[in-house]
């Protein structure tokens, strides 16, 4: 099924398409390759849409939330949106703090047309060309993002790229989930959360990484045993105080990497990665954006698990590195695992 999404300011039409498996179902738009709903049964068989989103494309075109989108060629920040590549400099907007950059927008990914190359009923396949120099990044990059339902209640999604130069690929997937559903923003703070992480890397009042990878040990930011995303949230703690809440890098050690609970509904879902990275980030900069239904998103209305290289990586020798050689093939995969 396929439906529209609303007219783009040049005319374009974008479109939402729906798949179906597993007990889910869910909305996907071209416009973003993003993600739009994602609806899940709780204990008792109620369905409720566990996703923000905006009421039609042009809201997520005007909006720098990212809901559901695809994020690249580079995910979060680059520090001073400047890399060293084979020796060559290679400079991106500064749109983040006037010195950053962020998400490689302006000209994301996140707002882009995607070409659909594959409907089928249970999974969709969306395809971009990135050329030589775009946004800043080197090589001419052909660039596919599967979503499927699997059987159990698998939403997995499947990076693919190839690019003709050195390059970065880092893609990210950037959806706010509720597990209460997106018209419960109130209840986002109250789900539990478990990370399989032990550390996290710090970072300066820009949110770039110092390079310091700290252990989450007798800090707010442990997550080894399940909390209340909410709980640690008020504590004196330099890191949440920078940040404004959490919207921090964890080093992923094992899957699943996260746990979301929702105790009241008894929605669950895991997050299994082959990436090294996940930022979780608690919808700190919500303003009350109104969304699908008319829902306004509060501060903290709902959460992202990002999973991705870690940010400023580039920049960073030392961690896992997010370049991809010339004819190389990007592949990664993220499942989210409804239980
Ligand atoms: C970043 C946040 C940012 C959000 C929306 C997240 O990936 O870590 O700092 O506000 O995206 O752009």
């Amino acid at each position: 099924m396929k439906r529209s999404f609303g007219i783009l300011p040049d005319g374009r039409e974008a479109s939402l398409y729906t798949i179906v498996g597993g007990g889910l179902s869910a909305e996907i738009s071209d416009y973003g390759a993003t993600l739009w709903s994602l609806l899940v049964p709780d204990r008792n068989g109620d369905v409720a849409d566990v996703v923000l989103g905006f009421q039609d494309v042009n809201g997520h075109r005007t909006s720098t939330t990212y809901f559901g989108a695809t994020v690249g060629r580079n995910a979060n920040r680059i520090g001073g949106a400047q890399f060293v590549l084979n020796g060559k400099t290679y400079s991106l907007p500064a749109n983040d703090n006037g010195r950053n950059n962020l998400h490689s927008a302006p000209d994301s990914y996140a707002f882009r047309m995607w070409n659909v190359v594959a409907h089928k009923h249970n999974s969709i396949t969306f395809g971009l060309h990135s050329p030589d120099g775009d946004q800043g990044f080197p090589g001419n990059a052909d660039i596919e993002v599967t979503y499927r339902l699997e059987d159990d209640g698998v939403l997995k999604i499947v990076y693919d790229a190839e690019c003709d130069q050195d390059t970065v690929f880092n893609l990210t997937n950037h959806t706010y989930f509720n597990l209460a559903g997106h018209d419960h923003p109130e209840k986002a703070m109250a789900q539990t959360l478990q990370m399989n992480a032990t550390f996290f890397t710090v970072a300066d009042a820009e949110s770039i990484p110092t390079g310091e990878n700290r252990s989450v040990e007798g800090t707010p930011m442990d997550f080894r045993t399940a909390k209340p995303i909410g709980r640690d949230l008020g504590e004196v703690y330099e890191p949440l105080k920078l940040q404004g809440g959490y919207d921090h890098n964890f080093e992923a050690c094992g899957n699943p990497i996260a746990t979301l609970c929702d105790p009241e509904s008894g929605r669950v879902m895991e997050v299994e990665t082959d990436l090294p990275g996940v930022q979780f980030y608690s919808g700190n900069f919500l303003v009350g954006e109104i969304g699908k239904e008319g829902v306004s998103y509060c501060y903290r209305g709902g959460i992202a698990l990002e999973t991705q290289y870690y940010p400023d990586s580039v920049n960073h020798p030392e961690w896992p590195q997010p370049f991809t050689k010339a004819g190389e093939h990007y592949h990664t995969e993220t499942k989210y695992i409804f239980k």
